[in-house]
């Protein structure tokens, strides 16, 4: 029998690296507390289809995508639209939650992962710094390797002992509170898919998507929001937005989706996170599904090559360093950028928008949003139009700060060692995260 990995939740980046991990051998046991048709939301996803074939994933059939529709963007006073033009060879594709689920589980399936599905993870089971397995609400359970695919608010991430070096929580501005629903379509859309920055002046931010048998209705905030609020602020999206009814037809969830800077420290001994737990989504808008489907890949290749097979914080540590180079190095920053929204009044980001000082260029979201070259397109005049800007100095002095935490993210993240050693991680640690606190 091969080495135990036992995956923590049903994540997607856990569920793909647990398919390359069975197909090499391993003795792969997948704990999720849904059953198997409780997985995923009730509603649709949009992402990079380049993820699906690093994850070793085939693209669905032609009926079950179609490429996402651009987006335009409103400013708090809804004064000026601003609408993204993502080339055709760009686009991302929309598929519903649980079609992705049968694509990942189908290849989890071929390749021999087992599922407890009904299963709450409850925390980890340490021995000494390692952690040796799980706790579960069907009793503890032992692995030579724990991947922690448990989402945004991981009990195994939250359970880990100081000496592990995992943080253990997002903080505030790092997560968004968001509800999500499908309404009945009542009347015409002028544009296909709002977006709203700082509506109401309120800090998050909202969309209503009008498709053509519902309109999609998402609000998410950077503080937690009950029923009542949901109602209030339907009712006035319904009076620009007359595609949005009144009738609940799917979803109508509240969930927390991380936005904001990679894990710091992804693995320790017989640990690895992947995909929400690791807070893998791009900071700005939310998105995980392709940064996990291809992080799996790079979690599987660093398991697979530990020739030791301690799989230690140490013998994972590539796996660390392949993430932050493809993805999370350029992300990071992008989560710098996302704080200006926490600071920018809405008077500000008014101005910015109706003077066109960021145009659709600035806005437009391609697939490869894994940097932040490739998330936001800076046109060539953005220094001059930028000029604008002087007149405010109270805007100019955030956007210095922006300016200097991007920079020194990037140098941080550049400055990554090579090797793990305690010592060295700790202190490289402190400094990734002093730039966020
Ligand atoms: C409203 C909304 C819209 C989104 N839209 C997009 C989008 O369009 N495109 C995109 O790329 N991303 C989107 N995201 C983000 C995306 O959902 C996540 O980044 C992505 O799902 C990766 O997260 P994950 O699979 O690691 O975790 P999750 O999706 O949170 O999955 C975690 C799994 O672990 C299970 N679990 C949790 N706790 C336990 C426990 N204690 N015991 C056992 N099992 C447990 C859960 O049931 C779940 O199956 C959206 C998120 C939300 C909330």
């Amino acid at each position: 029998m091969g080495k135990k990995v036992l995956i923590a939740g049903g994540g997607h980046g856990g569920l793909c690296a647990g398919a390359f991990l069975a197909e090499a051998g391993f003795d792969v046991t997948v704990y999720e507390r849904h059953d198997r048709d409780g997985m995923g939301y009730d509603w649709t996803d949009i992402f990079d289809p380049k993820a699906l074939a690093a994850a070793g994933l085939p693209m669905p059939p032609e009926d079950k995508f179609e490429y996402k529709t651009d987006m335009t963007f409103y400013g708090p006073g809804e004064h000026t639209a601003v609408q993204q033009h993502v080339p055709a060879d760009q686009r991302e594709i929309k598929m519903e939650r649980r079609d992705i689920y049968d694509l990942i589980i189908d290849r989890c399936e071929k390749t021999g992962v087992q599922f407890r599905y009904g299963c709450a993870v409850e925390g980890p089971l340490m021995a000494g710094d390692r952690v040796v397995g799980l706790k579960t609400a069907d009793g503890d359970v032992y692995g030579d390797l724990v991947i922690d695919a448990c989402g945004c608010n991981s009990p195994v991430r939250a359970g880990l002992p100081a000496c592990c070096l995992v943080e253990k929580e997002a903080k505030r501005f790092e997560k968004f509170y968001v509800y999500r629903a499908f309404y009945d379509r009542a009347g015409d859309a002028t544009d296909k898919y709002k977006v709203y920055l700082l509506p109401e002046g309120k800090l998050g931010i909202g969309w209503v998507a009008c498709e053509e048998e519902y309109a999609d209705l998402l609000i998410g905030r950077f503080d937690p929001f009950d029923e009542a609020e949901v109602e209030r602020t339907a009712d006035a999206y319904r009076k620009s937005n007359p595609c949005l009814g009144t009738e609940r037809k799917r979803g109508g969830e509240f969930v927390q989706i991380p936005v904001r800077q990679p894990l710091s420290v992804l693995v320790a001994d017989g640990y690895a996170a992947i995909g929400d737990s690791a807070f893998m989504t791009v900071p700005v808008i939310g998105s995980g599904i392709g940064l996990n489907l291809r992080a799996s890949k790079m979690l599987a290749d660093a398991v697979i090559g530990d020739a030791t097979e301690t799989y230690s914080a140490e013998t994972l540590w590539p796996y660390q360093l392949a993430y932050f180079k493809n993805c999370g190095a350029g992300l990071a920053p992008l989560a710098a950028i996302k704080l200006l929204l926490t600071r920018i009044s809405p008077a500000q980001l008014d101005y910015v928008l109706d003077n066109g000082i960021l145009t659709s260029d600035e806005l437009t979201i391609t697939a490869d949003s894994t940097s932040l070259t490739s998330f936001l397109h800076f046109s060539p005049d953005l220094a001059k139009r930028g000029a604008m800007l002087v007149k405010d100095k109270d805007l100019v002095k955030k956007l210095a700060k922006v300016v200097k935490d991007v920079g020194e993210v990037s140098a941080v993240c550049a400055a990554m060692p090579k090797y793990y050693s305690k010592h060295g991680v700790e202190a490289w640690k402190k400094r990734y995260e002093k730039v966020f606190s």
